[in-house]
């Protein structure tokens, strides 16, 4: 499962466009600093085969758009070896399908091979304005220890039957409210989010820090 880390799984209709604005980053610009620091977003020969690793995004407006048209700047695919991210590393989501795998994008980058994950997570609220995922063994492997909500072990991440499980998570767990879940089927992987980029950043690091304390 490792193998498929960064790896574009989805049809993507991408149109090359102009940047976002910095200040349209700057939110998860931040965030992303402090998760490359802490090793949860990243690149590293020895992990991953080497594939770089996290990623994050915001939702853009109109916040009253249907599902399938929530628009989110996200991570450009294959940045985890660049120390700052520019407004040129990100994408633009505008349109997505989970049913028929499809993820329309524009911008200066492609867009992260995980913005089905994203999208899943912003289709089930519409308060939602930042996803991270991450990866941490740590919090990963404790997991069942703490309660986690986690997604079905057949579930890869960034493909349809991931936004399946997001979906089922928000039905039947208290995601909603915990604002973290763990993908059982993805190593390492964990997705936090927030009504802001603080509020998902927050979500993440205390629940690394309650690991910690054991
Ligand atoms: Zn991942």
């Amino acid at each position: 499962m490792a193998s498929q880390e960064g790896i574009i799984k989805f049809y993507l209709a991408f149109t090359p466009g102009d940047s976002l604005s910095a200040g349209e980053i700057a939110g998860i610009n931040r965030w992303r600093g402090i998760m490359l620091a802490r090793g949860l977003i990243g690149q590293d020969p020895k992990r991953y085969d080497g594939y770089g690793f996290g990623n994050i995004s915001r939702r853009l407006p109109p916040y009253d758009a249907p599902a399938g048209h929530r628009r989110f700047v996200i991570s450009g695919t294959q940045t985890g070896h660049i120390a700052v991210l520019g407004p040129e590393h990100y994408a633009l989501v505008t349109e997505y399908d989970p049913d028929h795998n499809r993820v329309v994008a524009t911008g200066p980058a492609k867009p992260s091979s995980e913005s089905l994950t994203h999208s899943g997570v912003y289709d089930m609220d519409d308060e939602v304005r930042c996803v991270i995922h991450v990866h941490s063994p740590e919090i990963w492997h404790a997991a069942a220890q703490l309660g986690l909500p986690t997604t079905d072990v057949a579930a890869i991440c960034g493909t349809p039957e991931m936004a399946v499980e997001v979906a089922r998570l928000f039905a039947d767990t208290d995601v909603r409210a915990r604002r973290i879940f763990s993908m059982g089927g993805h190593e390492d992987g964990i997705v936090a989010f927030g009504r802001t980029a603080d509020e998902a950043g927050d979500t993440l690091l205390a629940v690394l820090d309650q690991v910690r304390r054991g």
